[in-house]
């Protein structure tokens, strides 16, 4: 199958074996229809983020379930996928599947957790095989660029689950895609005032300030922004350490909350009801060759800022299927 992996340079396009179900239960072999470009994902491939070479990077797609490992016992909203051929996305994590975290879904928070195209094999290839716990069934979602967004949208939604009232004054400080989809879905899930903007507005203030960049300059202003007492949202996750001035944020009491993903069973419903229009963040659909070119010309935040440009752009990873 095709596949792009990490290299030394960056990211290759390379033709390798299908990958192998595990001789144990509970591990789907999904052929791949779809996926997305992620600021992650340009981060692995600029060595910013740790990946080994030979690693299949990306973590948001959408595909079928093709078969299951000997001895699987899915539930019956996978065992209908496989019959059926719904689509299925991804938990992007894999966790050890005995904690508490990896029981609770919440793979994400597990000690051991590897996320898809970082710490282990990712979709942008033909195939991939993951926990059946990872697959996410979209009854009611046909278009497999639409289930493919199911990551950044459980994303962003994260930031609606935090405890503050609808009527709370949020600001969404960033300019990208990252920063404008959180404002959007706060404000479809009922928050009342949310700005967004890459200038924190002189003279207003804030019960909720939502980082969607996490660098200094932007922390300290979004800091000083937020009224003391109020909430500051880490929703980003840089590659690196980011020094922040603790000793403000302590004075000014505010309390800081991170944010991961909202439940995927949630986003899910979500978007098979419809509730939420993902087709605007949804950019151009590309061959291997011509996908592998996208990612290799990104800045980091070139997979996140493209939505100026027509959205996120997407790999067709089988494409025969992809018309559907
Ligand atoms: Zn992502
Ligand atoms: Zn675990």
């Amino acid at each position: 199958m095709q596949a792009l992996v990490r290299t030394r340079e960056g990211a290759a396009l390379v033709s390798r074996a299908r990958p192998n179900l595990p001789a144990k239960p509970g591990w789907a072999r999904v052929r791949l229809l779809v996926a997305g470009l992620c600021r992650t994902d340009v981060y692995a491939a600029r060595g910013d983020l740790p990946c080994a070479p030979a690693t299949v990077l990306g973590h948001e797609a959408a595909g079928v379930i093709v078969a299951f490992s000997d001895g699987s016992s899915p539930g019956p909203a996978h065992a209908a996928a496989l019959a059926d051929g719904t689509l299925v996305a991804f938990h992007p994590y894999v966790g050890c599947e005995a904690c508490a975290a990896c029981h609770a879904g919440n793979p994400h928070r597990c000690d051991e957790a590897r996320m898809l195209g970082l710490g282990r094999d990712g979709v942008f290839a033909e195939e991939v095989v993951v926990p059946i716990a990872a697959c996410v069934p979209l009854p009611g979602v046909h278009d497999p660029r639409v289930a493919a967004f199911l990551e950044p949208y459980a994303a962003a939604l994260a930031v609606a689950g935090i405890d503050v009232p609808r009527s709370a004054r949020v600001l969404v400080l960033g300019a990208g895609r990252i920063a404008t989809l959180c404002a959007q879905v706060l404000s479809h899930e009922g928050f009342l005032h949310v700005t967004c903007t890459d200038r924190p507005p002189a003279g207003e203030s804030y019960d909720v300030g939502v980082e969607t960049r996490a660098d200094e300059e932007a922390l300290d202003a979004l800091a000083r922004t937020v009224r003391p007492g109020g909430t500051l949202v880490l929703k980003s996750r840089p590659a690196t350490r980011v020094a922040v001035s603790l000793g403000l944020w302590a004075q000014r009491d505010l309390r800081v909350q991170g944010v991961s993903y909202a439940p995927f069973e949630l986003a899910a419903a979500r978007l098979a009801a419809g509730h939420f229009d993902v087709t605007p963040w949804l950019g151009a659909l590309h061959s291997f060759e011509s996908f592998r070119d996208v990612l290799l010309g990104a800045g980091p935040d070139a997979a996140q800022d493209s939505s100026e440009h027509g959205g996120k752009p997407l790999l067709a990873c089988s494409p025969p299927a992809c018309a559907a």
